[in-house]
């Protein structure tokens, strides 16, 4: 088996998914795979588009706690970003 980043045969058992697939790891670049994904990886568009999307929403989240003027802000942050996810 080989690691679908960087080619590596320094492969280990790193438990299993959520789904109750085995999951590996590379010794040498440190990614984590599994074996037949039964996904798609998300495109290059998609993710694009995903990280536009979640950089909008930090900015939202930054104003909005900016404007509370609460020493709690930074937890306030934290947890409009997090609610996303
Ligand atoms: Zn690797």
């Amino acid at each position: 088996m080989h690691c679908p980043k960087c080619q590596s045969t320094k492969i280990i058992k790193y438990g299993h998914t959520h789904y109750g697939k085995l999951r590996f790891r590379c010794l040498d670049c440190g990614r984590q795979f599994v074996e037949n994904p039964s996904t798609d990886p998300i495109d290059q568009a998609t993710r694009a588009m995903i990280d536009k999307m979640l950089l909008e929403r930090l900015a939202l989240a930054a104003i909005a706690c900016g404007t509370l003027r609460d020493r709690n802000n930074y937890r306030c942050f934290r947890k409009m970003v997090t609610d996303v996810c």
